[in-house]
């Protein structure tokens, strides 16, 4: 090996996803995103995932060089054997689906995989806002709201791989509360999502256009269902923290996404509810922050995924990578003969993204 080494990352996102390589400092030496067109189903956005990876692999200066692959996945997963579960987000994938394998037989690497948001957590820990701590929440803010726990230095994944899910606490006990995806009522996600954000305005008599971006402009401009929408968000955005505080007891807590984007509107209220829902001796030292890491956040996620498990002695890694494809890959790649297509929907034949 005479290059650097470099972690190949791999990004499997709702709407986008991508591929690159990335120094162990999280520099990103080179990187490709298509749409993920996950409405086509399991084996295309495999094929799709295959593609990147594969990709991203051929532009490496020195193969020798790459010494592992991370995956974040936008969906549940069994992060120590490598296995995606179905998400709505994600139509038609089987109850498991073995995507570390299938990324290690194809690539020749080892691959370790974790959802986005634990590899979130572990990317603002590691090179965002979270740096500096031991213990420490992010969030995402997002079409949902989950979290990635660090304690102690090390993710806390759960018993089950579902630690974390504060988005489905409950913050509402009201005969009134609002369903959530998820089946329960009253969940913090019903209220504080971005798209529940959009929802509720709407249902507030907000009628401007219909995007996040929107409805905080028009809450800044003094639209009053706007306004009313984002006001009970961190209303229970803060009793959701404050959950999350008096359990945890961190150092600091990460927001992310809609916290990022209408911070000015979201942030202060939101802390000020957490003070009251929860023990000064918990909150007093405790700081609620914006993510840090913005568009580099998934780049660096994918990076964490590969570092987190490599450097938890090997405990639920994958099987060493075979040589040659194995059955799996094969299944996929005949059940979705098909490149990807870029932005505009023109297929790819060739790609460079050196960066
Ligand atoms: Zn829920």
């Amino acid at each position: 090996m005479t290059g650097e080494p470099l972690v190949l990352g791999v990004d499997l996102g709702g709407t986008k996803s991508a591929a690159s390589l990335l120094t162990l400092s999280g520099e990103t030496r080179f990187r490709i995103a298509v749409p993920t067109q996950a409405e086509r189903g399991a084996g295309a956005v495999i094929a799709t995932l295959i593609f990147l990876a594969q990709t991203a692999q051929n532009a490496a200066p020195d193969p020798a060089a790459l010494i592992g692959c991370g995956v974040s996945a936008g969906a549940p997963v069994d992060a120590l054997r490598g296995i995606v579960f179905p998400a709505p987000n994600l139509p038609g994938f089987p109850p498991e689906t073995p995507l570390a394998q299938i990324l290690a037989d194809t690539t020749g690497l080892l691959t370790h995989l974790e959802n986005d948001a634990d590899a979130t957590a572990l990317a603002e820990y590691r090179f965002g806002a979270g740096q500096g701590t031991q213990t420490m929440a992010f969030l995402t803010v997002g079409t949902g709201i989950g979290a990635g726990l660090i304690i102690g230095g090390k993710l806390h994944r759960g018993a089950f791989g579902a630690g974390g899910e504060i988005g489905h606490v409950c913050v509402d006990t009201s005969s009134a509360a609002r369903v959530c995806n998820c089946g329960l009522r009253g969940c913090l996600e019903a209220y504080a999502s971005g798209v529940s954000v959009l929802k509720i305005a709407i249902e507030n008599g907000y009628s401007g256009e219909p995007t996040g971006v929107a409805v905080a402009n028009a809450a800044r401009s003094g639209d009053r269902a706007a306004q009313e929408a984002f006001a009970d968000a961190a209303d229970k955005l803060g009793r959701g923290l404050a959950t999350l505080a008096m359990l945890l007891n961190p150092e600091r807590i990460v927001l992310g996404t809609l916290a990022v984007h209408a911070s000015d509107l979201l942030l202060a209220p939101a802390i000020a509810s957490m003070r009251r829902h929860a023990w000064n001796r918990v909150t007093e030292n405790l700081s609620v922050v914006p993510a840090a890491l913005g568009d580099r956040a998934q780049d660096l996620a994918a990076l964490c995924a590969y570092l987190a498990q490599s450097g938890e002695s090997g405990a639920g890694n994958p099987p060493p990578p075979k040589s040659g494809a194995s059955d799996k890959t094969c299944f996929v790649l005949r059940t979705a003969p098909h490149l990807p297509t870029n932005e505009t929907g023109d297929t790819i034949n060739a790609v460079s993204g050196v960066v």
